[in-house]
């Protein structure tokens, strides 16, 4: 499955970790954003990884 989207749902406590796994997708200050203009499909095994290791699970994509 090719991952097209990538969202950060509500309640992202900012533990950096999503940062730590891929910080080519992921940036966070305050929260938890998405970088603009990544190509998404160069990431997916790091967007999936950075998912399941979300302590809170806020981390979509599709
Ligand atoms: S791993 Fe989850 S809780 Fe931690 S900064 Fe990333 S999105 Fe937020």
């Amino acid at each position: 499955m090719a991952i097209t989207k990538v969202w950060i749902e509500e309640d992202c406590i900012a533990c950096g970790g999503c940062e730590g796994i891929c910080p080519e997708v992921f940036t966070v200050s305050d929260k938890s954003t998405v970088n603009e203009g990544v190509d998404l499909s160069a990431y997916e095994s790091e967007i999936e990884e950075a998912a399941e290791n979300c302590p809170v699970s806020v981390i979509k994509y599709e």
